[in-house]
């Protein structure tokens, strides 16, 4: 174990409690907290529609299905993201075309390299939001109202993050968010899909449950006593235990941002000063959710940055890499392209620990621990 891990869980008594009440209902799959939990959050983030998945990784399975994403076309997303974003491309048997990150002050795709990317057969644009730092979603939208393209937002890392009066995810056509575990907001495993176009919607909620036309809770309730199968769907509902959870979860989420927001500038004094180590996104002014924080090492290489993340584990803090590059992996080598800043920001990037619980002489600790394991390499 590690005396400063990455994560910590922000959970308390609230959680026990509203699982054992969920329990104590006898009420447990698919039902009324997972309607309150797509209530809460559609209000929370200003979106008309919500729809409470298994995971993101389903999210955006169901957003590439219901757009009609298909074998034979292209998909433009980042290299710089977790497997999921473009997973879900595959999925439907369409093409993944990366395009790069911005560079070492920020760690989201690039919006001025998409339209050279854009062929007759793309179809769609998925943009990740690093950290919960906003991608350029102003040029992106534009780009793709004027090539009619769908945009599909992967905000797991961005419940609340604000962007020119928006929340991220509810820009696009879809967003999709992750409650796992290490996420903002912490289910175990879950996920919501979210739109403001009502047939979107539909699709969504027909799809997640194997395209069946009601639902187990509307029978039991009396509401419903037969159903339909208008779509081959999937099984990728949530229960009322994990939904339970969420709602108790979002209740927390706007202070525990704002600890992390704290934290954040804790880091940024001490590390933004270092000409050897550059902090992503300190151009951003608006609220976000600071996911996790990202330094990426200077004039640095792989080996380098392996040697200060094992040297950061011996003194006991717990270090990532957010992310490997997908066009590295070998399922994915075939759709690499030129990507120079992700190549290099993925070779050269150290996750530091980020949680609402850490306090200032954590920070600090960390940070005395960065300074040396630099100073020795
Ligand atoms: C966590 C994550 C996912 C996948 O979410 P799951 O809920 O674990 O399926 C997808 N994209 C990004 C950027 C993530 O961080």
């Amino acid at each position: 174990m590690y005396d400063i891990p990455l994560f910590d869980l922000n959970y308390g008594e609230e959680e026990e409690k509203a699982v054992v009440q969920t329990l104590k209902s006898r009420w447990i799959s698919t039902g009324p907290k997972c309607a309150e939990l797509e209530e809460k959050f559609a209000k929370m983030l200003n979106v008309r529609y919500a729809c409470a998945v298994t995971n993101c990784t389903a999210a955006l399975h169901l957003a590439c299905c219901v757009l009609g994403i298909k074998s034979g076309d292209e998909v433009i997303c980042p290299s710089l993201t977790f497997a999921a974003t473009v997973n879900c491309i595959r999925y439907v048997g369409a093409t993944p075309v990366f395009a790069d990150i911005c560079g070492i002050d920020n760690l989201c795709m690039d919006a001025e390299q998409i339209e050279e990317l854009i062929t007759e057969k793309t179809k769609a644009i998925i943009p990740m939001h690093y950290a919960g730092f906003p991608c350029d979603m102003q040029k992106i939208m534009e780009i793709a109202d004027k090539r009619h393209l769908f945009v599909i937002e992967d905000a797991c890392h961005g419940p609340l993050s604000d962007y020119k009066g928006k929340k991220l995810g509810t820009i696009g056509d879809i967003g999709c968010f992750s409650f796992f575990s290490n996420k903002n907001i912490s289910t175990g495993e879950g996920g919501i899909v979210v739109t403001n176009h009502e047939e979107i919607y539909k699709k969504i909620r027909l799809l997640r449950s194997h395209g069946m036309t009601t639902m187990s809770y509307q029978r039991a309730s009396g509401h419903a006593t037969a159903y339909d199968i208008a779509n081959l769907g999937y099984n990728y509902r949530m229960d009322d235990i994990r939904a339970s959870l969420g709602v108790v979860q979002l209740d927390k989420l706007r202070e525990d941002l704002e600890r992390r927001t704290q934290i954040r500038e804790w880091y940024c004094a001490r590390l933004m000063k270092r000409d050897d180590i550059a902090v992503p996104f300190t151009d951003n002014q608006e609220f976000v959710s600071n996911y996790i924080f990202p330094v990426v090492l200077k004039n640095s290489n792989a080996e380098k940055r392996d040697t200060v993340r094992n040297r950061l584990h011996e003194k006991g803090i717990q270090t990532s890499v957010h992310y490997p590059a997908i066009h590295r992996f070998s399922v994915y080598q075939e759709f690499a392209g030129k990507l120079p800043n992700t190549e290099y920001v993925t070779d050269n990037e150290i996750t530091l620990p980020m949680y609402a619980k850490l306090q200032e002489k954590d920070i600090e600790y960390i940070c005395n621990a960065v300074e040396e394991c630099c100073k020795l390499v």
